[in-house]
């Protein structure tokens, strides 16, 4: 039997077992830092976009596979190293992610009140490393930097209301702070033209549907320059997206309590304020030849008491892996981790922490099914790990003191989730903080049979 370890359990690492376990003589332990599964797809998708977060529920098939086990608050790096990994699997594949944000660089970026989106995303998702008490939202204007989706996400967010999240799983202290957010104006900041944006457009589209909130554009910051042209006649979802904008700033404001303001070629200069953000200084940009945003020295000032940068993930460097601090990545060539620019027999590694943080959950498929390929190539050469025991790791972990949380256990937490002594009507509240998420898997997980099941 092939024994590999893949750490982390989002869709890159979930798929990536999935694919191992189309092979008979493979078997895999996911391990992952938290003591639930799932990675973005958790912690990441918006409350509001139910179907996204359902894609859980096919990660859960394969993580149910009798070939894969599960292990749950098990941090690599920290509690195991890279070496023990070695030493219990033949290969160890890395699908970690790319968990913290990228910066702006500007003076004034870490003001309370300026915050990563990534911070606030982990916030309303129940992220159990998230402080419960980090957001107020007590700002009347919010400046959101960047175009993407997750810009998109964190604006929708602001301007919704807590009744119309009140059917998600999103924890109680997020229906607090929103039921008392004095949120009236978000701005939604992009350097670059409405061509160059990155959202997608039912994403996009999804702004001029909410309730609470009208959107406004303003066409002149729509015109587009000839290479924006082609870009958009080459490009469906651009044209696409440029038909919402120009809809939207057609349309005139109804009057709801909150607005979303999209402008497009302002770039942040300073975030400004003593004691707490009050503005955000912006730059007019236009586009260079190469059709990147070069400023045009116009200067203007939003007030604003809360800003989200909401400009991309990072990844971080993995256990003793080498790392490409430039890019965010790990060096390699089809998945094969690269040391010094030769593949590494039985390292590997899948998802943004291979290819950066682009592309949507299903890209993630073909990116581990490559990864994957590459492994199953090396696999006749890979020296076999000395400890063939697939239970001598939790033994090794128990005796460090780690409460690993399997399948089981994660199933009594989604259990406790929907406890309607815990919801109090609602469906199912997410559990946000890592004791009580412990608490609840503990009771499945007492016995170490049920870790070792194999
Ligand atoms: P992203 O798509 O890479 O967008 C980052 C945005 O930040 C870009 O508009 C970029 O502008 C801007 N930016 C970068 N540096 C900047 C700076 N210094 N100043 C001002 N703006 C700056 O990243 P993301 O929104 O974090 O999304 C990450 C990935 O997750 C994407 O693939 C996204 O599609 C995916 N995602 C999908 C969904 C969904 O499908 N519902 C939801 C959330 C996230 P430039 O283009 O000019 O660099």
């Amino acid at each position: 039997m092939l024994r590999v370890a893949v750490i982390g359990s989002g869709p890159a690492g979930v798929y990536a077992a999935g694919a191992l376990t189309e092979h008979d003589d493979v078997l895999v332990d996911v391990i992952e830092r938290l003591p639930c599964p799932f990675g973005l797809v958790r912690y990441g998708v918006a409350p509001d976009h139910p179907k996204i977060a359902s894609i859980s529920l096919a990660l859960a098939k394969i993580l149910q596979h009798p070939a894969v086990r599960f292990l749950g608050n098990v941090e690599v790096g920290a509690q195991i190293t890279l070496e023990d990994l070695h030493r219990h699997y033949d290969a160890v594949l890395f699908a970690s992610g790319a968990s913290i944000d990228r910066r702006l660089a500007i003076p004034g970026e870490d003001l309370p009140g300026s915050f990563s989106a990534t911070d606030f995303v982990a916030w309303y998702a129940g992220h159990p490393d998230a402080p419960v008490n980090r957001f107020t939202l007590d700002a009347r204007t919010a400046a959101v930097v960047g175009a993407g989706n997750v810009a998109l996400d964190v604006a929708r967010m602001l301007a919704k209301s807590a009744d119309e999240l009140r059917s998600t799983d999103v924890p109680d202290h997020v229906l607090r702070a929103l039921r008392a957010s004095r949120a009236e104006d978000i701005y939604v900041l992009a350097r670059r033209g409405p061509a160059q944006a990155k959202f997608t457009t039912k994403e996009l589209r999804e702004l001029g549907e909410l309730a609470n909130a009208d959107v406004l554009v303003d066409p002149a910051e729509l015109e587009l320059d000839d290479a924006s042209r082609e870009k958009v006649a080459h490009d469906p979802v651009v044209r696409r997206n440029l038909d919402v904008l120009r809809a939207w700033a057609a349309r005139p404001p109804t009057g709801r309590p909150r607005r979303i303001h999209v402008r497009f070629f302002l770039r942040p200069v300073e975030v400004l304020g003593d004691v707490h953000v009050t503005a955000l200084r912006l730059e007019r940009t236009r586009l260079d030849p190469g059709g990147n945003a070069t400023g045009t020295g116009e200067m203007c000032t939003l007030d604003a008491q809360m800003v989200l940068r909401s400009v991309g993930y990072r990844g971080l460097p993995v256990a003793d892996l080498p790392f490409d601090v430039q890019a965010g990545v790990v060096p390699n060539a089809a998945g094969r981790v690269l040391r010094g620019g030769v593949p590494v027999p039985g390292e590997y590694v899948a998802g943004w922490i291979k290819r950066g943080p682009t592309g949507v959950i299903g890209s993630n498929k073909r990116d581990a099914r490559e990864t994957v390929t590459s492994l199953l190539a090396d696999a006749s050469a890979l020296p076999p790990a000395p400890v063939r025991d697939p239970d001598a790791l939790v033994h090794l972990l128990a005796g460090r003191g780690v409460s690993v949380v399997t399948w089981q256990g994660w199933c009594a937490i989604e259990l406790a989730e929907a406890d309607p002594w815990w919801t109090r009507g609602r469906d199912r509240v997410k559990i946000a903080d890592r004791g009580s998420l412990l608490s609840a898997a503990v009771a499945a997980d007492s016995t170490t049979e049920q870790v070792t099941r194999r």
